[in-house]
């Protein structure tokens, strides 16, 4: 039989907190295809590539964390997950419910997901409550409530998230065999930059902020450095280059529309510790990062992952990029989330041709 990729924690059981005995919830996340993306190399001068988390599971990241986090609860009592999203976190909570037999409640900021990952939600029978305010209120109110009833928390202040979600970096050392030289990801709550952050860190046998797993130090080591850490926010909900958190935190690109990063702490530490940067770029930079990935490299990401593209460009022009660099740009979620923003108002109704070869081949200037 053929290997099936099986799943982030069974590939990577001794650097995870899961002994062999412990029950696992997986839907086979991770394993996510690094492209090389050679009109990226053309703008850059580097030797980019493209981790295309949008072909996990639930079409984001989220599903390596969700498998830990989920995981964990079923060691406990607990029959209810519950936690506040922005949009993929509740899609991926809801899949892995259903995996485990565990109920998800969903706490939302009203009005403002984007259609492909409600319906996720829904389909997978998540208890949805919309809350009049922002990312911020319903993550406050998730915390209250999982500390007052018996719910479990799947945020990713749940560190078992992050756990799971440092497999990315390993599976990138495993691949390109050794760490690349820059690291470039978009930044929302800051949870991912700081899991990356861990999982290279780890894979280089360096001390790692926020471990879990004590065994994993004492490993050898199998890459030889660790990357620059380049994290890029939305202009309007850029509270780690600012310095201050974002009362009201605003762009087209909702899933990093955070005004008060969770992980804020870890991710100022992956910055510094790796000599990198966090920086921001417009909506209009996002969504022209998104339509140069889908038509010049053919992976259709959602306007949240373009930030980490966007970033990269931006460096670019800036002359900040060095030349023949070894470039990984985790591209977050999948297009089809969201395509509505994609489409961008364009008509999707047309002039019907005659139904013949020769009408189809004049409409297509042949
Ligand atoms: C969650 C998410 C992010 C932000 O990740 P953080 O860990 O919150 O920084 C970026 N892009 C997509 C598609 C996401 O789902």
């Amino acid at each position: 039989m053929a290997h099936q990729w099986q799943g982030v924690i069974s590939e990577y059981r001794e650097r995870l907190p899961f002994a062999e005995s412990d029950p696992i919830v997986s839907l086979g996340e991770g394993g996510t295809p690094l492209v090389h993306a050679r009109a990226l190399d053309e703008r850059t001068g580097a030797r980019v590539y493209v981790k295309v988390e949008g072909m996990n599971p639930t079409g984001s990241f989220k599903d390596r964390g969700m498998t830990t986090a989920i995981s964990k609860v079923l060691q406990s009592d607990t029959q209810v997950v519950a936690c506040a999203s922005t949009g993929n976190t509740s899609a991926s909570a809801a899949a892995y419910a259903v995996a485990a037999g565990l109920k998800s409640a969903v706490i939302l900021p009203a009005g403002k997901i984007a259609a492909g990952k409600l319906a996720q939600a829904i389909v997978h029978g998540a208890h949805l409550v919309a809350v009049d305010g922002n990312f911020d209120d319903c993550l406050n109110i998730t915390r209250a409530l999982t500390e007052r009833y018996p719910v479990a928390l799947v945020n990713s202040v749940n560190p078992y998230r992050l756990q799971g979600q440092k497999t990315a970096a390993f599976e990138i050392v495993d691949y390109l065999g050794d760490a690349p030289d820059i690291h470039v990801l978009p930044v929302g709550n800051a949870g991912n930059i700081s899991a990356y952050w861990m999982g290279y860190n780890e894979y280089a046998g360096r001390p790692t902020i926020a471990s879990l797993d004590e065994s994993a130090a004492h490993m050898p080591p199998i890459s030889t450095k660790v990357p620059q850490m380049w994290g890029v926010q939305a202009w309007g909900a850029a509270p780690l280059v600012l310095g201050h958190p974002v009362e009201k935190p605003e762009t087209v690109a909702t899933a990093i529309r955070i005004g008060n990063p969770a992980s804020w702490k870890f991710a100022e530490a992956a910055r510094d510790d790796s000599h990198g940067w966090i920086d921001r770029v417009t909506d209009d930079q996002i969504l022209n990062a998104q339509a140069i990935l889908a038509a010049e490299v053919g992976v259709f990401i959602e306007p949240g992952s373009a930030a980490s593209i966007a970033g990269l460009l931006k460096a670019a022009e800036a002359g900040k990029v060095p030349e023949g660099a070894t470039i990984v740009c985790t591209v977050t979620g999948n297009g089809l989330k969201d395509t509505a923003t994609a489409l961008g108002g364009r008509e999707l109704d047309f002039d019907p041709i005659a139904p013949t070869p020769e009408a189809a081949a004049a409409a297509l200037g042949f």
